[in-house]
């Protein structure tokens, strides 16, 4: 695929001011993961990802919605992009239009995203939400791994929480910093050509590795998300063993990209007590009433 748009760097002098200690913040924000809470069944993480303000949200937006069309455009010109009337494209557009409207709290922009799923035939064992909305799926994620609907509503879930949490802007804001870095802290100041700079982000957009704390975000919003949209929060463990099982290649798999380890598996399980309740409620159920999945049991906390 060829990737054609550029990114041009917006740089805030008081964000390259305290670069040195976000730099330190940030690790120690890698090392640990965010403060885990859920009054009144909302639940919250504290990310203070400063790396962000490197990028302004509408700059990668618009750049994510270059890189999607493109994308598309190959898509048809290849014709590999299954049609509207497609089972899988309605599947996956069902899924994901139940989950949207419970996305949209977890980021102030995302009321405004022109949401957009599409569903590319492909080998390729991935998807991706990119920043602003824009949800590419690959059929072999859903038909190599055989997939059921509660497991792709966990996997669009995880997806769409990377965009609302920013993660990648919070990565390239990184690198950003980086190559700005590598060119002499002192340079940096009283210069207004940083806007010159123009590295290419687009492979980095499709090929981003999250580190595991933006992996534990995405489970915990994600599967809040799809739980209140109606998908067995269960799914997630069965998910994402699959997906362990199934591409975890030499050549950087889909579970290279969103690394998964006993450490996020552990985390799933832990969390599961208050994603059932959420799930019970969307199906106007109680947790004694819900189906069993994968013989996991329900997670009950003690005292319901
Ligand atoms: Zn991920």
């Amino acid at each position: 695929m060829t990737v054609s748009f550029k990114f041009r760097a917006s740089v805030c002098a008081w964000a390259l001011a305290s670069l040195a200690p976000v730099s330190a913040h940030a690790q120690d924000e890698q090392k640990t993961p965010p403060p885990y809470t859920a009054p009144n069944n909302q639940i919250r993480f504290g990310n203070t990802a400063l790396f962000r303000n490197l990028i302004a949200p509408a700059t990668l937006e618009t750049q994510a919605a270059g890189e999607y069309a493109q994308i598309i455009h190959d898509a048809e010109r290849d014709k590999t992009l299954l049609p509207d009337t497609n089972p899988l494209v309605k599947r996956v557009r069902e899924i994901a239009n139940h989950e949207i409207p419970f996305a949209l709290k977890w980021n102030d922009r995302a009321k405004n995203w022109k949401w957009e799923i599409n569903v590319i035939k492909s080998p390729d064992e991935r998807m991706y939400c990119l920043p602003g909305g824009k949800i590419v799926v690959y059929s072999g994620l859903i038909d190599k791994l055989r997939l059921n609907d509660n497991e792709i509503g966990m996997m669009i879930g995880h997806e769409i929480a990377h965009a609302l949490r920013e993660h990648a802007r919070e990565r390239l804001g990184r690198q950003q910093a980086a190559q700005l870095g590598a060119g002499g802290m002192p340079q940096l100041f009283g210069f207004s050509n940083y806007s010159s700079q123009q590295p290419d982000i687009g492979d980095e957009l499709l090929s981003m590795r999250y580190s595991p704390a933006d992996e534990i975000e995405a489970d915990v919003i994600g599967s809040e998300i799809a739980s209140r949209a109606g998908y067995d929060p269960r799914a997630a463990v069965t998910l994402w063993n699959k997906i362990d099982s199934g591409t975890r290649r030499a050549d950087a798999g889909f579970i290279w990209m969103h690394p998964y380890g006993p450490d996020r598996r552990q985390d799933l399980l832990k969390r599961m007590p208050d994603m059932m309740p959420l799930y019970a409620k969307a199906l106007g159920k109680t947790i004694d009433q819900l189906p069993n999945y994968a013989g996991m049991g329900r997670f009950k906390k003690s005292g319901r």
